[in-house]
């Protein structure tokens, strides 16, 4: 994403604001007020719109028309160019390399809101929008026309003295060597997500304390090749052969000599096949016949295909064949050779790993234990599917969504069924499942103002807090231990369940497996409709990514969000994920979305 090491070495400030509040009126009083002070000035401004500062029929703009991809035009007062990004808009760290930093003091920057860096946030209160300095952690300071209460400077929007002040020392103030901590001068109290809701934690900070609170299964047992999908190795392996064992010929065809390419025919003296070899030294004018696979004879380093050979009786010709030495010839331990470190320990074996184990002459694999996982519904409106439909009720389908992951994460798992809506059943059910598994998931109760069965039960058998998440869907979270097992009170509702599972359940559930090398790949597309947040909380829009005509991603939703609509899982194939900081993403903007192929 974005690296700030890379940022030029200058002092960067931007305006935060939304349309309306006049940031481009501001700059522009600013702008002379800085520059007399001595301050030489470069500004970055982002347009949402398509722009262009050329003008038709200028040779400049004929000569873009007709293909300059950039267009450099100069005279004695000024230089531009102009660089035309069809596929995709530049990005901003690009951006700032353009400017030539050697003859600037400072970069201010007009737009770029969901870019992490220092930024003033400029507020007019009838422009009646949302105070964004409580949900972004780049803002240093606020220039409004109202006073908040937040340990950040403030200033008066209309006391440009100010504004030029502040800015005049924080470029001075400007230390080059703490570049990559820019998003965060600490001079300002970083605000964090947690400001939004006081008893809420952010996505990352759930994740944070879930995971620094597992600790990784230790037991291990071998486990046949075949067998240890999906498993976790529980021992670095090393190679302790070459693979391939014997140099050998990667195509059907002729070995010969290196150093007698040139020869009018060759004399075949012999064929050999996979799994056999020809042990002689092969002389000059002589070819062997080799199929793929079998070994190189002694002297033998080139191989020349089938194809283009002509052979009559025990000779052939190369006529056509243009020959290079060595070629279509695999060497020795090409792939692996003795000694070579292979996996490391918590690399999850997949197909690739089977068949290299097996490559290596392994017939079995040390693995870590598999993990077991209780699971139960909540809720007297719950009802198990296979029976005629109650009134006011609806089938489980939490429990059947969370099975599925779990079999994806190659868990074992315990089923408890749905428990009825009764403190004394499930503080027993709880109980036991903690005793016998190594991590309980439930779903449904845990949201405000349900019956509090489930609290009721966990604050007599462990330490569990009941978080509120800043993300949409699956705001309320239940996590703590029993018995010192791992439990996760998921919310009722199915697309919550899902979504939580994926920023939650199943990170622990890999660190519990012993799995080191993972973490979930994140893409960035563009938007193709205009989508919604709320700032403050993490959106993750149910999405449908796909690559356009140029080669970029692409991405839509799935249309209606509601949390109880599974559809929209089933025919996601990514979720878009919206930081706490954005509140509204326009078309052909830039999002992350998280692929969910082999997640779910
Ligand atoms: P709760 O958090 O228990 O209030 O549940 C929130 C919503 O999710 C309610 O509409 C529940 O009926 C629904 N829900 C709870 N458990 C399940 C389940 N196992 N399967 C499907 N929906 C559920
Ligand atoms: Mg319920």
């Amino acid at each position: 994403m974005n690296d700030s090491k890379q940022r030029p070495n200058l002092p960067l400030l931007g305006f935060a604001a939304y349309s309306g509040t006049g940031k481009t009126t501001l700059l522009e009083a600013l702008l002379p007020m800085l520059t007399e002070s001595g301050l030489r000035i470069g500004v970055l401004k982002h347009a949402h719109h398509d722009f262009d500062v050329d003008k038709p029929g200028k040779d400049s703009y004929r000569l873009r028309k007709a293909g300059a991809g950039q267009m450099l035009i100069s005279s004695r007062k000024r230089h531009v160019l102009m660089t035309e990004t069809p596929e995709a808009e530049a990005d901003f760290d690009y951006l700032l390399t353009r400017f030539d930093t050697d003859k600037l003091d400072l970069i201010l920057v007009e737009g770029c809101k969901n870019i992490a860096f220092p930024k003033i946030e400029l507020h007019r209160e009838e422009v009646g929008k949302p105070w964004l300095y409580s949900n972004d952690s780049n803002i240093i300071a606020i220039a409004a026309d109202t006073q908040v209460e937040s340990e950040l400077p403030q200033m008066s929007i209309n006391d440009l003295e100010s504004i030029r002040d502040f800015i005049i020392n924080y470029a001075k103030d400007f230390n080059p060597t703490s570049l990559s901590c820019q998003s965060k001068p600490s001079k300002a109290p970083a605000v964090c997500c947690d400001s939004f809701s006081p008893a809420g934690l952010s996505v990352t900070q759930g994740q944070e304390k879930i995971l620094d609170s597992i600790t990784t299964e230790q037991l291990s047992e071998n486990v046949a090749v075949e067998s240890a999908y999906g498993r976790v190795l529980a021992e670095d392996v090393v190679s302790p052969i070459n693979v391939p064992q014997n140099t050998n010929s990667a195509m059907d065809g002729y070995a010969i000599r290196g150093d007698d390419l040139d020869q009018e025919q060759y004399h075949v003296v012999a064929e050999v096949f996979a799994g056999h070899s020809y042990d002689q030294e092969i002389q000059k004018g002589q070819a062997v016949k080799i199929m793929t696979g079998a070994p190189t004879p002694i002297a033998g380093d080139t191989v020349i295909m089938r194809e283009q050979a002509v052979q009559d009786g025990d000779f052939v010709r190369f006529p056509e064949a243009k020959i290079d030495v060595g070629q279509n010839v695999r060497m020795a331990g090409e792939d692996l050779s003795v000694g070579q470190a292979v996996f490391t320990q918590g690399t999850r074996i997949e197909a690739p790993e089977m068949g290299m184990m097996a490559s290596l002459g392994f017939a079995t694999c040390p693995v870590l234990r598999k993990v077991k996982v209780g699971i139960f519904s909540t809720g007297d409106e719950v009802q198990a599917p296979g029976t005629p439909q109650q009134a006011n009720s609806i089938y489980d389908s939490n429990r059947f969504t969370i099975i599925g992951m779990l079999q994806k994460l190659g868990c074992e798992i315990v089923d408890y069924g749905i428990i009825e809506d009764d403190q004394k059943k499930m503080t027993e059910v709880l109980h036991s499942a903690a005793l016998e598994t190594d991590m309980v998931l439930t779903s449904g109760g845990v949201s405000v103002g349900d019956a509090d069965y489930i609290k009721l039960a966990l604050d007599e058998l462990g330490e569990i807090n009941f978080w509120r998440i800043n993300m949409r869907p699956g705001r309320p979270l239940a996590y703590g231990k029993i018995e010192q097992t791992p439990f996760f009170g998921l919310p009722g509702n199915p697309v919550a369940v899902m979504v939580s599972f994926i920023n939650f359940v199943e990170p622990a559930i890999r660190k519990l497996q012993g799995q080191t090398n993972w973490t979930p790949v994140k893409a960035n597309a563009i938007a193709t409709e205009q989508l919604r947040s709320r700032q403050g909380r993490t959106e993750f829009s149910r999405g449908v990514f796909s690559m356009n005509e140029h080669g970029q991603l692409e991405v839509r939703t799935t249309g209606k969000q509601g949390s109880g609509i599974l559809r929209s899982m089933s025919e996601a194939n990514c979720l878009i994920e919206i930081s706490p900081s954005v509140d509204t993403v326009k078309v052909g903007e830039t999002v992350t979305v998280i692929p969910l192929q082999g997640r779910i």
